[in-house]
């Protein structure tokens, strides 16, 4: 099956002239050997939505086991010299799963679970979620087993250069873009841009995204990705009639991504009922007052003690009576356990791959519209892009300009998305993977294999 390019959308890779190639339809039943993930976690649920669009798309074996297999990885001991004199030692990685669009793209991540298959799973999401919104980018994603909590901003410091100048090889503005992801914040990616830099011998801004604005970041970044999932919401709920002052909504994470999407989606005048961090969470029907809870984070470090609402915990807020839920924290919280409670008929996933593939077919089955990963949390890319192209020609948009390219583009791969999955009837995941999954292998037949 070839999905047509929605009407709306350019080509986005050859030219409507050229002939398309043939999509072969002898479907594979089984997932060759690479494709199958070593245990349970996000591996297992990217390969299977793989899996399915794959077989969906009709390609063979010899194109799944391509797209399930990442291009290049390096796995890396990083030893650290802590404050008090003692070693450390710490494992990192760098996935590079597909490069046919473009260089490699996507975050890095410092947590103390970070172990080579979610890593393989987070950069085969970057690939998919690059296609969706057209970036001419391929997918990667980066890792260090370590809780950074517990180090000080020297020793993190010292981990970034050594990790930096261990992948050093892999990396580059033309090779693969690194950006903050969870654990990690603009000053890494400062550290990850200078180590890069020095060694060249020259200042290469385009090497990372979301660097601070100081050092040739962009306006607008750091709140992309919720801006991102609040347009993304928004389009889900018009295709219902409605908007965000019909809904109340819970917002599960409170980092990068949750917190700016609850003070957005609060000044967009919905009622946000429910928000909760890595130590608990608030409820209040009816709706909070994000700004004192904002200040409230700003003073104790968490949401948790704020006066005014009650004490609720991360589980219990996904299963809450709200008509919009966004996990915005970690992987595979929405599970064959507790999918069936729901409550939500909207959930939008600010963060990657919250939803195991059981729960997905379980929400879909009960009518529960989920607004997937790879387009809901784009925002955050998509401004990515936009900072190395304004770092590339050393010119810099307004913020307005920013914002407006941002919107533009996520409400195009909305609508392109929701085409797909109205001519398909398919849920909007797998319409979102159709597409991304069939730009990537017209990408991968059009280059050709060398030699
Ligand atoms: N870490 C973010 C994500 O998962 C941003 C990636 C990027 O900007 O390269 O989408």
């Amino acid at each position: 099956m070839t999905v047509p390019e929605p009407a709306t959308s350019r080509p986005a890779t050859a030219p409507s002239t050229t002939s398309r190639p043939t999509l072969t339809a002898d479907v594979p039943d089984i997932a060759p050997d690479s494709a199958r993930p070593t245990h349970d976690g996000p591996l297992a649920t990217a390969q299977s939505q793989l899996a399915g669009a794959i077989r969906r798309l009709g390609y063979d074996e010899g194109m799944h086991a391509m797209l399930a297999t990442p291009r290049r990885e390096i796995n890396v001991a990083i030893p650290l010299r802590r404050d008090d004199g003692s070693t450390a030692l710490f494992h990192g990685f760098r996935v590079q799963h597909n490069v046919s669009r473009g260089p490699g793209k996507g975050g890095l991540r410092y947590h103390p679970s970070v172990d080579v298959d979610e890593v393989r799973a987070l950069a085969m999401w970057m690939t998919w979620k690059c296609a969706v919104v057209e970036l001419p980018y391929g997918g990667a994603k980066g890792g260090v087993a370590i809780d950074p909590r517990r180090y000080s901003q020297a020793e993190l410091e010292r981990v970034t250069r050594r990790y930096t100048s261990e992948i050093m090889p892999m990396i580059g503005p033309e090779r693969d873009i690194m950006a903050p992801d969870i654990g990690t914040d603009a000053q890494t990616m400062a550290w990850v841009m200078d180590t890069y830099s020095v060694n060249q011998g020259y200042t290469i801004p385009g090497v990372v995204t979301g660097k601070p604005l100081e050092v040739g970041g962009s306006l607008g970044r750091a709140t992309a990705t919720s801006r991102g999932v609040v347009h993304s919401t928004r389009a889900a709920l018009h295709e219902a009639g409605l908007d965000l002052p019909d809904v109340r909504v819970a917002v599960q994470g409170f980092g990068k991504v949750g917190s700016h999407a609850a003070d957005m989606y609060a000044d967009a005048g919905a009622r946000v009922e429910a928000v909760s961090d890595q130590y608990g969470g608030l409820h209040r029907s009816g709706g909070l007052d994000m700004q004192r809870v904002l200040d409230h984070v700003r003073t104790t470090g968490s949401v948790v003690g704020f006066p005014g609402a009650d004490p609720i915990d991360n589980t219990d807020l996904l299963t809450l009576d709200v008509d919009v839920l966004v996990p915005a924290a970690v992987e595979g919280v929405l599970t064959a356990d507790n999918a069936l409670d729901v409550a939500a008929r909207w959930v939008v996933e600010g963060a990657n791959g919250p939803t195991t593939a059981e729960a997905d077919a379980i929400l879909a089955e009960r009518g529960v519209v989920v607004v997937p990963d790879i387009l809901a949390n784009a925002g955050g890319v998509v401004v990515s892009y936009f900072e190395w192209v304004q770092a590339q020609q050393a010119y810099w948009w307004t913020e307005a300009e920013i914002e407006q390219r941002l919107a533009e583009r996520m409400l195009h791969a909305y609508a392109a998305v929701a085409e797909v999955a109205r001519r398909e009837a398919v849920s909007l995941r797998d319409a979102a993977l159709l597409l991304s999954v069939q730009r990537v292998a017209v990408a991968h037949r059009t280059r050709g294999l060398y030699p």
